[in-house]
């Protein structure tokens, strides 16, 4: 994670619990803004979905991840099944900042991004 990514969601996090004023929240708003514009493009996520175990963190960073209450993992949207329950997806644009965030919180690294050259980034 880079200086910039860690003083971002920091901010957002503050904010989130009420230790944050008005400039600092306009402060990550543009910092986000400015970030997605030079995310690069291409990313792909891989889930390992055996591997998870349903703390659901992913899903407060990005809404491509979803509970599956009844399964107690969760659910990659729109991915498709590469081998046996390791899902595949290739991560929107403008939406590379949080699939980045959904796998740096997963507990057991079950989330991992990767490039357009294929280069694991997280
Ligand atoms: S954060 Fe990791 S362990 Fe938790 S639900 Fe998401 S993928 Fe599963």
């Amino acid at each position: 994670m880079d200086a910039f990514e860690t003083t971002s969601r920091q901010r957002l996090h503050r904010s989130a619990i009420g230790h944050s004023s008005g400039s600092v929240d306009l402060s990550y708003a543009v910092a986000s803004a400015l970030y997605r514009l030079v995310e690069p493009e291409g990313m792909r996520v891989k889930f390992d979905r055996d591997t998870c175990v349903g703390m659901y963190q992913c899903v407060a960073e990005w809404d491509a991840f979803e509970k599956n209450l009844n399964d107690g993992k969760a659910d990659l949207k729109g991915s498709e099944e590469e081998e046996d329950d390791v899902f595949v997806v290739d991560v929107p644009d403008g939406e590379e900042f949080d699939a980045k965030f959904a796998a740096r919180v997963c507990p057991v690294d079950a989330i991992e991004v990767y490039d357009d050259d294929g280069e694991q980034v997280v």
